[in-house]
Formats: structure tokens, C-alpha cells, sequence
């Protein structure tokens, strides 16, 4: 009402605040809708301007990412190589270059990873939405068509093929890999303080907050709405795999997006979620979908037998169980409302 009459104190306070601003590093964000996801991307920095080129930086990189990279995208490089029908398909160099870390990761969990259980991924309906449960004699077929081991690369050549009839996609890793490459983009940037939430599955801390403190993520509750638990991040990524983020309903039971490459089927393991976190995102994104297809007993193998990794893990069980690897003990608590639950740590 009063708004145009000069009044010094209003003023004074706002050049106060101003002044404040520009000492303290500034918070910027951004959402985005890539990868079928809502991201969201945060920037703290002291340069305001440097700060949102970055952010506008990185919200290019993401679409461009998600361009390439989609399996569903008709004029996509991955729908020409799912299409080829057997013929020798050229991939961008960074894309080969995904594929190859993403074979890597497929042998190193012996398959628990397969990129090739996306012919599975689309029969049950998960790529249009259009579920339905297969009868158990095309669950057959297409457990013959599950097997990364096919898949060839020429890295020099810049070109993939695969069998006719198989396909794959990057679902499982695409995230993780996005989160690492906007990490070295915004850190050749000059930002040294970000947090790159791919939707909640993917998420990476650079730095940390405005107050020097870890960032603070929360843990879905696999069973419930709210978080269960809270997990402190800085310089690191995590990545989770969970049976709620993705699902259908038919005759009571639930069928989810992560597939056991064995069964050609939702993956039950007996694990409702698993969250990873290690330096890597793309290693959170793709041991997440992994560990989620073994189970807690056989990720706990893995996690001891591959030190060399640098993860650690929290599993989540259908029972509610909860158990964290050694590394996690001190980062881990459980949220108000769930403190009267148990958590194992896990000994190395
Ligand atoms: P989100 O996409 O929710 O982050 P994930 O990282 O676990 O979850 O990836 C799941 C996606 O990966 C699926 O939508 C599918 O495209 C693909 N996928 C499903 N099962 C496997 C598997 N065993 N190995 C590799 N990719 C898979
Ligand atoms: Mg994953």
C-alpha cells in the first residue's frame, strides 16, 4: 500500500541484506525434467553469474544426455543399435565409452547387471506403461535373450552391435553416469560446493553445504511415505535401487522395473531397497541395480569381496531389516519415528 513512500529504515535493511548476500555464497537451483525423472540441481557459490551459467550448463548437458542415451528415443543412436538386427551401429565416443565401463560392471557382479534385460524391461510393459505379466513360455524367450556377454564393442571404431533380437538400455547406469559428468563439468567450472539430485535414485554431493556440514539425503522408507532414514553425504555419490520406485499391481501382487536377469522377472531377493554410495555415481547407479537383483546375504559377499571398489551400502529388506556396511555406521541414522528400529553394521 505504502510501497512507494521512501522510508530509510526498509532501506537500510535491504542494503544490509545485499551487503550479507554478496559475503555469503549464494544457493541456486534448478528442476529439470530428463530421463522420465524430475531432478533437481543446486549450486552454492560466491560468483552469482558464474554460478547460473553453470546451472544452465548443466541443465544442457542433462537433455543431451538423456537424447543419447534413451532406448526409447526413435532417433536415438541406442534405438538404431536395439534395431539393427544383428548389423554393426555407430555410437557417439562417450556413449561407447559408457557402454564399455557399463560391460565392465555387468562381468564384475557376474551378471547380475546385464544391460540386456531390457527386451524383459519392455515385454512387461515398463517402458509404455502398459503392463502385463507374461506367460511363462515367453518368459522363456526372453531369458535366452538376456546375455550382456553378446554384446560387441569396437572402441576405436566408435560402433556396438548386438545379436538380432536383443536389445539393451542404459536405465540402470544412465543416471549415475550423468551425475559424474555434471560433477566434472561444474567442478571445470570453478564450483566447488553442488548437490546433483537425479531424483533421489542418483544423487551427488560436491563439496559440502554453505556451513561446511555433509549434506543431509534422506532415505525412503521402501514400505511407507516418509524417510526412514538420514544419510550424510560430501564429496561422494549414492545411488538407490528400490522396489517402490517403479511398479504395477495385478492380482495382488507387485511387479517392479528391476529385473533378474535369470528369471527374466522382477527381481525377489528379499530386499525392498538398496543404496549405495561411493566416489563414482556411475558405480553407485549400476551396484544399486545389482546388489537389488542379488540379495542382503550375497551383497554382503560382494561388498567384502571388493574392497578395492571403495562402496558401501545400506540394505533394506521386505522384513523391514535394515543392515549397513562398516563405512556407513556413523553417516547412517534413522529418522525421527523410526528410532526404535534396528540397524546391523556389517564388519568387513
Ligand atoms: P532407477 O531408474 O529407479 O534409478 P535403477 O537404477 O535400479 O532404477 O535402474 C532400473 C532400470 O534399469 C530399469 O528401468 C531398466 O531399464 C533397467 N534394468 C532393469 N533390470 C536391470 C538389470 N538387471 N540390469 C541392468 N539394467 C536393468
Ligand atoms: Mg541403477
Amino acid at each position: 500500500m505504502n510501497n512507494r513512500v521512501f522510508r530509510p529504515a526498509a532501506l537500510l535493511a535491504a542494503l544490509v541484506l545485499l551487503s550479507g548476500c554478496q559475503a555469503a555464497p549464494a544457493r541456486q537451483e534448478r528442476t529439470v525434467l530428463a530421463m522420465d525423472t524430475v531432478m533437481n540441481l543446486t549450486v552454492i557459490s560466491d560468483a552469482k553469474e558464474e554460478g547460473a551459467a553453470a546451472l544452465d550448463d548443466a541443465v544442457d548437458t542433462l537433455y543431451a544426455l538423456d537424447q543419447s542415451l534413451s532406448a526409447t528415443g526413435e532417433t536415438g543412436q541406442v534405438y538404431a543399435l536395439n534395431h539393427a538386427e544383428g548389423a554393426w551401429t555407430a555410437l557417439d565416443g562417450e556413449t561407447v565409452e559408457l557402454l564399455s565401463q557399463s560391460l565392465e560392471l555387468c562381468a564384475l557382479t557376474g551378471g547380475a547387471l546385464d544391460l540386456t534385460a531390457h527386451a524383459a524391461v519392455e515385454e512387461w510393459g515398463f517402458l509404455t506403461g502398459e503392463y502385463r505379466v507374461p506367460a511363462q513360455t515367453q518368459l522363456d524367450g526372453l531369458i535366452a535373450l538376456i546375455d550382456y556377454t553378446q554384446i560387441q564393442v569396437d572402441e576405436t571404431g566408435a560402433q556396438a552391435k548386438l545379436p538380432a533380437g536383443m536389445s539393451l538400455d542404459f536405465g540402470a547406469v544412465a543416471k549415475g553416469y550423468a551425475a559424474d559428468r555434471l560433477a566434472e563439468e561444474l567442478a571445470g567450472q570453478g564450483v566447488e560446493q553442488a548437490l546433483l539430485d537425479l531424483g533421489q535414485s542418483t544423487i551427488l554431493a560436491l563439496g559440502a553445504k554453505e556451513n561446511g556440514q555433509p549434506w543431509r539425503i534422506g532415505i525412503q522408507d521402501p514400505a511407507g511415505d516418509g524417510y526412514l532414514g538420514v544419510l550424510e553425504l560430501a564429496d561422494a555419490a549414492m545411488g538407490t535401487s528400490g522396489s517402490y520406485q517403479r511398479y504395477f499391481e495385478q492380482d495382488g501382487v507387485r511387479y517392479w522395473h528391476i529385473i533378474d536377469p535369470k528369471t527374466a522377472s522382477p527381481a525377489r531377493s528379499g530386499l525392498a531397497s538398496v543404496t549405495v554410495t561411493a566416489p563414482s555415481a556411475l558405480l553407485c547407479d549400476g551396484l544399486s541395480t545389482a546388489l537389488f537383483v542379488m540379495s542382503q546375504a550375497e551383497g554382503t559377499e560382494f561388498w567384502r569381496a571388493h574392497p578395492e571398489l571403495g562402496f558401501d551400502v545400506i540394505f533394506i529388506e521386505e522384513d523391514g531389516s535394515i543392515s549397513v556396511t562398516a563405512g556407513l555406521e556413523d553417516a547412517f541414522s534413522l529418522a525421527e519415528g523410526y528410532t526404535d528400529r534396528e540397524v546391523t553394521v556389517i564388519a568387513p
